[in-house]
């Protein structure tokens, strides 16, 4: 297939083009680096640097390359960052999402994978959560993220558009040439391993009064390429109806559990002081992923925390720096 992909070159999104690449498919990768990496994009990838909100570029590329299914990467997906700029957020995630979806009708495009999140769930009621558990987000992220899942069926039932919708838990590890480089990075597992590699003095735990058993938030850690071959099989499954689906791997690690096992992992103690709650942080999140293994037959390769947290070490070592720099945003 041709397969446009938002936000290639970001974290998850270069994952996942390595893959379809991989795979035999003609990837275009649309990323204007405002958040992902020149080097993160495929060799063998097209690279068509621009932001999405430029509606004409995308009718250009819609026309020059005709593609079969668009997945869509590029959004904004800090929590903390959401409640203080909320705004951004329903820019880049709805108002570019939504034009996003007009280019595609537009061109007769009605295939789309759609990154979505677990913060769509707000507090959940039940542990793990599965996909039917009632959505009700506590920070922008989430309900930015939930508006557009919202509008998926309207937009299926009036234009024919196909979608499978993946919420995701918390990416995490890395590829042989892929892995995880924010600036600034906002994420637990790679701001401990720069406590390990002595670009920090210590981590922060933000918040230990959570009604958990050891007060810290509680998070479902899935390796990047597990989430990865996800999409690969969501895009094949697309013509057999629209659906959404949880990506986790069913275990719930505590803050303090990954700082556990980043000690053990990197040999360094990690010294870590203790926080205030960072806003819109749920205390608990935890998929069930059943629906996704019966369905698509997906099954995690890196079900295990310490081989997730050993692969990022692994890459963080090669590469101290992140990614190499590149030019700045277009904007
Ligand atoms: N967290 C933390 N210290 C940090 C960064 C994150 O205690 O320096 C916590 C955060 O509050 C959350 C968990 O680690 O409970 C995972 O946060 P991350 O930002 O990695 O992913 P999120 O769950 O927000 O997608």
């Amino acid at each position: 297939m041709r397969l446009i992909v938002t936000g290639g070159a970001g974290y998850i999104g270069s994952v996942v083009a390595d893959q379809l690449v991989a795979g035999g498919h003609k990837v275009i990768v649309v990323d204007d680096l405002r958040k992902g990496h020149a080097a993160a994009v495929p060799p063998n990838a097209q690279h068509a640097r621009f932001d999405l909100a430029d509606t004409a570029a995308l009718d250009a590329l819609f026309d020059r390359t005709a593609p079969d299914a668009v997945l869509h990467f590029a959004a904004y997906s800090l929590v903390g960052e959401s409640v203080q700029r909320p705004d951004r957020y329903y820019h880049n995630n709805v108002t570019v999402t939504l034009g996003l979806l007009d280019a595609m009708q537009r061109h007769g495009v009605r295939r789309l994978v759609f990154s979505s999140t677990a913060a769509v769930y707000g507090d959940p009621q039940r542990i793990p959560i599965v996909e039917d558990e009632p959505t009700a987000p506590t920070n922008p992220y989430g309900a930015t993220k939930l508006a557009i899942e919202q509008a998926l069926p309207w937009y299926e039932a009036a234009f024919g558009l196909r979608f499978v919708s993946l919420r995701y838990f918390n990416a995490a590890g890395a590829t042989d040439r892929l892995g995880e480089d924010h600036d600034p990075e906002s994420h637990l597992i790679p701001l401990l391993l720069q406590v390990a590699l002595g670009q920090r003095p210590y981590a922060e735990i933000f918040g230990t009064d959570y009604p958990t058993p050891d007060g810290t938030c509680i998070r479902d850690y899935i390796h990047v390429s597990d989430l990865a071959e996800a999409h690969v099989l969501a895009l094949e499954a697309l013509d057999h109806g629209s659906r959404i689906y949880n990506l986790g791997n069913g275990a719930g690690f505590s803050v303090r559990e990954v700082l556990e096992t980043a000690r053990r992992v990197t040999g360094h103690p990690i010294p870590a002081v203790e926080a205030p709650r960072r806003p819109g942080d749920p205390p608990r999140l935890v998929a069930a992923s059943d629906r996704i293994v019966a369905e698509l037959g997906w099954r995690p390769r890196f079900p295990d925390l310490e081989a997730i947290v050993g692969s990022a070490w692994e890459w963080a070592r090669r590469h101290p720096t992140g990614y190499p720099e590149e030019d700045g945003p277009l904007e």
